[in-house]
């Protein structure tokens, strides 16, 4: 029988029980057994009460929860490779071999690069007696999946992460709430929300609630003109009879000198035409709460193409990632979307915005330029 560890790593998103919950029953359907890895790759490096055996009522309940239950963590000593060589003793003694594993780029290269030094590692736990000569034999590969879990949606070679969706389904319940106040006093509002180097919440933020302006680190406004341009907007939708503003700005906001456009700037810019301005700063609400019908499918779906894909795998299959492309669940090679990811923030950090956005989906594209054009003839209002 085949024994299959799940974990959940990296920050956390809503999706992320559901997708334990489908690897679990989608593994016991396939005749396999699951253990939970809690706490990250903690649970691998301390093994013992950290890796157990998950039965199918374990999960009940958990496809609409938000976070994780069996926890996630920023593991430093996964990072070394002693602490690889741990976890890879603890598999063995556990009798795991192959590793599910649902979180950002960060979990994926360090389950990728576990996977090659997997050999080594087994060589040098049986030089030092701590694995037998058969036990290498019987472990001798380990297969590893990864799933993506980020409410950022800012992974390459997959149209949506799970936890995305729910995290802007958030982001629009509160700037409906806000929205309220806002029409009522006559109104300004900043809303800050999360994307580091993903402007995909900001954006499909805008489009959904209607926002007079956004800001993404992916197609800065000019340094020099930002200010004025953010002016000249809001001030027209306010002259054709709008009597709130809502501009939303991406954490990782940028104009095309790489200085960061903050909250605080551009309700500065508001108050200079005149708007009773306010910031509200969303945070962790963003991650909270349970997941939306589309991140659970997706969690779902991807779970038991994980288990599948783990049987299916073989040695010289790349370890793949499981995405979704154009409504179909699909599978691509893991570091070659993690390459991909990482070149868009070596793009923006070089400056070249168009290459960054060449690299985020169409949709992204498209709506950012569907986004602009609406904002520049419309009045602004929903
Ligand atoms: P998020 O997008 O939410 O930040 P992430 O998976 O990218 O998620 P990280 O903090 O980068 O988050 O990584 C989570 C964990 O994965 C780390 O704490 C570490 O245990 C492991 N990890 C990350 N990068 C590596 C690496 N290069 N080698 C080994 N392990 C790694």
């Amino acid at each position: 029988k085949k024994r299959i560890a799940v974990m959940t790593s990296g920050g956390d998103s809503p999706g992320m029980c559901a997708v334990v919950r489908a690897v679990v029953r989608a593994g016991i359907y396939y005749d396999c057994e699951v253990y939970g890895c809690y706490e990250g790759y903690s649970g691998l490096v301390q093994g013992g009460s950290l890796l157990k055996k998950l039965d199918w009522e374990d999960v009940r309940g958990w496809l609409s929860l938000g976070g994780t239950l069996i926890g996630t963590a920023r593991c430093m000593e996964f990072k070394e490779r002693w602490g690889r060589l741990k976890a890879a003793k603890n598999m063995i003694v556990e009798g795991i071999d192959a590793l599910v594993v649902c979180g950002g780029d960060g979990s994926l290269t360090g389950a990728d690069l576990f996977r090659s030094e997997w050999p080594s590692l087994l060589e040098e736990l049986v030089a030092t007696g701590e694995i037998s000569t058969e036990q290498r034999a019987k472990y001798q590969y380990l297969t590893i999946v990864g799933l993506v879990g980020s409410i950022d949606n800012d992974m390459a070679l997959t149209d949506s992460t799970i936890g995305a969706y729910s995290s802007l389904e958030r982001i629009c319940e509160m700037v409906d709430y806000i929205d309220s106040t806002a029409a009522s006093h006559s109104r300004a509002f900043v809303v800050e929300v999360m994307g580091r180097h993903c402007g995909w919440l900001a954006l499909m933020a805008g489009i959904s609630c209607g926002a007079d302006h956004i800001f993404i680190p992916e197609r800065p406004h000019k340094a020099g003109s930002w200010r004025d341009e953010l002016k000249r907007v809001c001030s027209r939708h306010r002259e054709k009879g709008r009597r709130k503003t809502t501009v939303i700005v991406a954490e990782g906001a940028l104009d095309d000198e790489l200085n960061p456009i903050t909250s605080n700037q551009v309700k500065d810019c508001l108050v200079e035409i005149g708007l009773d301005t306010r910031i509200t700063t969303l945070g962790h609400v963003q991650r909270g709460g349970t997941a939306v019908a589309f991140d659970r499918m997706l969690a779902t779906l991807q779970g038991v193409d994980a288990v599948r894909a783990v049987l299916e795998n073989t040695p010289e299959t790349p370890s793949p990632m499981i995405g979704i492309l154009d409504g179909k669940i699909v599978r691509k090679p893991l570091m070659e979307a993690v390459k991909l990811t990482k070149s868009v923030s070596s793009s923006i950090a070089a400056k070249k915005f168009d290459e960054a956005m060449a690299q985020r989906d169409s949709t992204f594209k498209e709506s950012y330029a569907n986004f602009l054009d609406i904002s520049e003839h419309d009045d602004g209002s929903q």
